[in-house]
């Protein structure tokens, strides 16, 4: 019996051969392949420009730091999110301050961000988690810059514009099992020229008239070769995660659970495919392994409790009750079939 991962990445010979080309050229740090990259980037979504960075967390960095973020300032983010973003908002020195989010999507309560709101705040970062864009109008209307996390989301839609559309800043993650991968590496996309030219004033240290403090944040043309390939597959990988998530929810709709929200102002992608089995998850998830299937909690820790924060009501019953099933382009149908059954024994 062999395991099913729980996620994995989508790498085929077309990523293969398109490394030969930096390789061969010996131009491996930032080169023209970044640049390639990133116009291919910002035209596939309509986005006025973007700016390739070494990670999610750096792009994220980089935002607050356009957006003049520093001490003695306050970021809202929510508590059902990866500690990525607390790391972010942590460098920059400024206190951030945490919402709880909305059960049926998971994403940020705009009702617990706006209790946060003081006349400190400098921006909310807004993830889509899982795919499953935000609900970005009541968001935007609390007039604090809104950056758009959209590491588990690209190409996902809300209200029929691309996500990363929205934000004064968006960021993106290609991270290895992310939506597509350049091993490591991330995008910041903003139609504010001024606050493009601080993101790419700082993520470089080099040839600059005046110094200050700056990072080297650089996504390499390695991974801006495999972030051009992997853009090339990008709707054909969307799409086989949707037909790989209709499958589960046709499947499996006999089980007394929860199937993934899907509101009608969005398109989603299927980052994750999590449903929700009240206080049962744990069990079902050590059940599910036992038999050779790799499902997961699909977050290890809210950012409240890394924080030892008290009363997230709704980020602690996710958390109890949420199972996260395999998905990912390279899954074939007879292994999501096998999910399917097993998941009927231990559900
Ligand atoms: C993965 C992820 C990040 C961090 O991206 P890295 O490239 O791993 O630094 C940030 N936010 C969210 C929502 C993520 O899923």
């Amino acid at each position: 019996m062999t395991t099913i991962p729980h996620s994995c990445p989508t790498i085929d010979r077309s990523d293969f051969l398109a490394l030969e080309k930096p390789m061969a050229s010996g131009q491996v740090s930032a080169g023209p392949c970044v640049k390639s990259f990133e116009s291919a980037f910002a035209a596939k979504f309509d986005f006025k420009d973007a700016a390739a960075v070494s990670s999610g967390t750096a792009a994220l960095h980089l935002s607050l730091l356009a957006l003049g973020v520093k001490k003695g300032d306050e970021v809202v983010l929510p508590s059902y999110v990866c500690p990525a973003l607390l790391n972010a908002i942590s460098y920059t020195g400024a206190m951030p301050k945490v919402a709880d989010v909305d059960y049926e999507d998971g994403n940020i309560s705009c009702v617990a961000a706006k209790a946060q709101l003081t006349r400190k705040t400098k921006a909310i970062i807004v993830p889509h988690m899982f795919g499953e864009p935000a609900d970005l109008q009541p968001l935007l209307s609390l007039g604090v810059p809104v950056i758009e996390d959209c590491a588990q989301a690209i190409g996902a839609r809300y209200r029929g514009k691309y996500v990363g559309s929205f934000g004064v800043l968006s960021v993106f993650s290609f991270y290895a099992t992310k939506m597509m991968t350049t091993g490591e590496g991330g995008m910041v996309v903003s139609a504010d020229k001024r606050l493009m030219a601080r993101v790419r004033d700082m993520l470089s240290y080099d040839h600059h008239p005046e110094f200050c403090v700056r990072f080297n944040n650089k996504m390499t043309d390695l991974q801006a070769a495999l972030g051009c390939s992997q853009l090339k597959k990008l709707d054909k990988m969307i799409s086989l995660r949707r037909s790989l998530a209709r499958l589960y929810s046709e499947r499996l709709k006999g089980l007394d659970m929860t199937f993934p929200f899907h509101s009608l102002l969005t398109t989603p992608v299927f980052y994750r495919y999590v449903v929700k089995i009240s206080g049962r998850a744990q069990k079902v998830i050590t059940g599910m392994k036992k038999r050779g299937i790799n499902c997961e909690r699909p977050l290890y820790k809210p950012v409240h409790q890394y924080l030892k924060l008290k009363g997230f009501p709704v980020t602690e019953n996710l958390m109890k009750d949420s199972i996260s099933l395999p998905i990912y382009p390279s899954l074939s149908f007879r292994d999501a079939l096998r999910v399917v059954k097993e998941f009927y024994q231990q559900a």
